[in-house]
């Protein structure tokens, strides 16, 4: 199986190869043919399983192909550690070198001024922790009305760290009706009462 019978578009494979990647993992086999047709996609998998790639170039390409460019926020990441999110961010930069698309990403613990200024400038796609999330949403900073595309990424330990309260907080924001794809290694019970509410009819993969 190569990238190309998946369905990426030349600068996306262009960009893959040139980092490497021979083959996509199984993740990125059984996800991305139909995270691209628009479907919602249920992953249950760890890290390391490629599941960044999996979401992140299906994203970039369905954003890179619609024909109004606005730089409002199109798609919604949201992931448990600032650690995370600056893994995730570094990886749409990449995989999305030569589309005209931008990325921000924001979580807490240091200053929001520089935050601020980076979704001033416009910004189509915005990884996030939740509590700064649902803080520059507050401050108005941030409008996550118009999105397309949502990604909870790692649901089961956004639970474990407690942000539970702040997802649901945060989904009665997001449009119906949109793209959801959500990754969990562990599908406890909240996390099914959450795939209930948001996903329909979702591809599974277990890897
Ligand atoms: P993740 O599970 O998303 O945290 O990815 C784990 C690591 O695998 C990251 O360092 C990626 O750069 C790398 N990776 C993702 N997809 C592939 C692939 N198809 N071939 C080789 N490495 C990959």
């Amino acid at each position: 199986m190569t990238f190309d019978e998946l369905g990426i578009c030349t600068p996306i494979v262009n960009v893959l190869k040139k980092q490497g990647y021979k083959t996509p993992t199984k993740i990125q086999q059984e996800t991305i043919p139909s995270a691209l047709q628009g479907r919602d996609i249920l992953g249950l998998a760890q890290t390391g399983s490629g599941k960044t790639a999996a979401f992140a170039i299906p994203t970039l390409q369905q954003l890179a192909h619609k024909k109004v460019k606005t730089h409002r926020i199109q798609s919604l990441i949201l992931t448990p550690t600032r650690e995370l999110a600056l893994q995730i961010y570094e990886s749409f930069q990449i995989y999305g070198k030569q589309l005209p698309l931008k990325s921000a990403v924001i979580f807490g613990g240091v200053n929001q001024n520089k935050q601020v200024k980076q979704l001033q400038a416009g910004v189509d796609i915005l990884i996030a922790t939740p509590g700064r999330l649902l803080d520059l949403m507050n401050q108005r900073f941030v409008d996550i009305s118009q999105i397309e595309i949502f990604i909870l990424d790692e649901a089961d330990r956004m639970l474990d760290m407690g942000f539970i309260r702040d997802i649901h907080k945060i989904i009665k924001y997001i449009p119906k009706d949109i793209q959801t794809l959500l990754f969990s290694a562990t599908m406890p019970k909240e996390i099914e009462g959450i795939v209930d509410t948001l996903l329909h009819e979702p591809k599974k993969v277990v890897v």
